[in-house]
């Protein structure tokens, strides 16, 4: 730290994202991307801006929007576009919570909303999850402030149904709710159509996973005009050039495509309950995961162990070293043939071999 830095700051601890190694090749199950490339229809509309990045771009977002709204029955209003769903999850934590309306979110998680709670000086409350780490609705009932829920559940893959989550944006009247879906095409269920019946409800999805497009950083929230206003005080007080030209072009293009995303989608899914069975055959408990991840962990081998002894095998999964995860690795479902190597070799690993 240089004796510059601010007080506000010196005791922050940054996220810290999944490995992306550039000295080896592994297959990498550890950052929940996709395994596929983006849509070729998003790599055509790319080619068509690149000539014209000495412009800015658009600080309406206006196309990608629009193009939101269209796929999901929204006004363009009730759209915000954003540089990847981070970006539109720091800006709900500095739109609607402060230091009398604490932020409340599951102990189980993305580890990014600790973060953003203390980037900006707002308090928290970590709600446990349940022994088979579920969140329990009624936890969440009039909170203090924001209650951010990410459904699927970051982790665990373990969705809550859409009748839950309105119960939950229901009995807190005076907090916005956030759903965080950014694994909801592997198999969740969507919050959006609530959207048009509650005003404190705020849904940010993300097309890093199901779209192909983690590089390109591009995400949306949706929710009703007035939140959207709010975000986007935020947001032109911060970049109004949040989002670049090549990556919006990029989304358009992704969005005319829905079957190669449904397709993959659908793909990831049959492939995630196969490694779960098998996982199970293994001896493994597994989440009952709807996402394009699964929560796994063994009896007799540690989490930690079977993370290190996979990486020097070229494998790469995550290990996060807390008290309830410390047992566990989380996988991210790759193809067929990748799932099928990480299995020979966990085979391996418990045979001792
Ligand atoms: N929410 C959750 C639950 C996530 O796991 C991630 C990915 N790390 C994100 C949001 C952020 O995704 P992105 O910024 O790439 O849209």
């Amino acid at each position: 730290m240089s004796r510059f830095f601010s007080q506000k700051y010196d005791t922050l601890t940054p996220y810290v994202p999944g490995e992306q190694p550039r000295d080896r090749r592994y297959i990498k199950l550890n950052t929940n991307e996709s395994p596929f490339p983006p849509s070729k229809k998003a790599l055509e509309k790319a080619e068509e801006v690149l000539g014209r990045l000495n412009l800015y771009s658009d600080p309406d977002c206006k196309y990608f929007r629009e193009a939101i709204a269209e796929t999901y029955g929204f006004d363009p209003e009730e759209v915000l576009a954003v540089n990847g769903s981070d970006e539109a999850l720091n800006f709900a934590f500095m739109a609607f919570a402060d230091e009398g309306r604490p932020a409340s979110f599951p102990d189980v998680t993305y580890g990014f909303y600790p973060v953003f709670a203390r980037l900006n000086g707002i308090p928290y409350r970590e709600i446990p999850l349940n022994d088979a780490f579920e969140i329990t609705p009624s936890d969440y009932f009039n909170a203090p402030g924001p209650v951010v829920i990410a459904n699927p559940n970051a982790q665990t893959g373990i969705a809550l149904p859409m009748e839950a989550i309105g119960e939950i944006v229901k009995q807190n009247p005076g907090n916005v709710v956030i759903v965080d879906e950014a694994y909801v095409d592997f198999g969740g269920e969507s919050a959006l159509p609530l959207v048009k019946k509650y005003e404190n409800l705020l849904v940010i999805q993300t097309f890093s996973k199901s779209r192909s497009l983690a590089g390109a950083r591009l995400g949306f929230a949706i929710g009703n005009k007035a939140l959207i206003q709010d975000l986007n005080t935020i947001r032109c007080s911060i970049n109004p050039y949040n989002v670049n030209s090549v990556t919006l072009a990029m989304g358009i293009g992704a969005l005319s495509d829905p079957e190669y995303m449904k397709k993959n989608a659908a793909y990831i899914a049959e492939i995630r309950e196969l490694t779960k069975q098998a996982l199970k055959d293994l001896g493994f408990t597994v989440t009952e995961s709807k996402s394009n991840f699964i929560l796994a962990g063994h009896p007799e081998a540690d989490g930690g162990f079977l993370y290190r002894e996979l990486k020097n095998r070229g494998i790469l999964i995550r290990h996060f070293d807390t008290e309830r995860l410390s047992q566990y690795n989380r996988i991210t479902i790759g193809t067929r043939e990748q799932m099928q190597v990480l299995l020979e070799q966990i085979k391996s690993i418990l045979q001792g071999k």
